[in-house]
């Protein structure tokens, strides 16, 4: 999502407000993370660019509703995700020498525009567990038959049978060596 900053570059102590909603097509439609299924529209700014000697600070919050998909039922449940961010845009015409760029954080196209999509997608892992669970009491699937144990008892117990092979296999009587 470019945003132009035509009226903030070379401006340092310029600031503007961007407070909207935007489609989450904005950001790409590269796939958002591993425990993300979707991204619902739509994607909540309140931001704040601020022209500095550096480039362009952008803060302030991003708000998400995600589908996220649960670590042992794979129920897929709605998250609300609110974001604080904090990013400097660099002027590519200002780095030190010997300085890292950091992609996805730096002014475009000839220093007019910023693209928000990499701080959105930061934004989006930084607050986001590996693991996600619909609840935390959730019971999972059975490892049986695969049924949701939330939504009852299937009749098998919580812990499987052993493997019938490896049950034989106990009952042998090694001598120790
Ligand atoms: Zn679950
Ligand atoms: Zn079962």
């Amino acid at each position: 999502m470019r945003v132009p900053i035509v009226d903030l570059v070379d401006h340092p102590g310029e600031t503007r407000a961007i407070e909207r909603e935007v489609d989450v097509a904005e950001f790409g439609t590269a796939p958002w993370g591993p425990v993300v299924e979707r991204v619902l529209d739509p994607v909540r700014l309140d931001l704040h660019l601020d022209a500095v000697v550096e480039g362009i600070l952008v803060r302030g919050t991003l708000g998400f509703s995600l589908q996220v998909t649960c670590a042992r039922c794979l129920t897929t449940v709605r998250d609300d995700l609110e974001v604080s961010v904090t990013e400097l845009y660099t002027d590519p015409a200002r780095r030190e020498e010997g300085e890292e760029d950091d992609p996805g954080y730096e002014l475009l196209d000839d220093r007019t525009a910023v693209d928000l999509s990499t701080l959105a997608r930061d934004a989006v892992m930084i607050d986001l567990p590996v693991r996600v669970l619909c609840r935390p009491d959730c019971q999972g699937l059975c490892p049986t038959c695969g049924a949701d144990r939330n939504l009852g008892d299937c009749g098998h117990a919580q812990t499987p049978e052993p493997d019938p092979r490896w049950a034989a296999l106990a009952e042998l009587d090694v001598p120790p060596a």
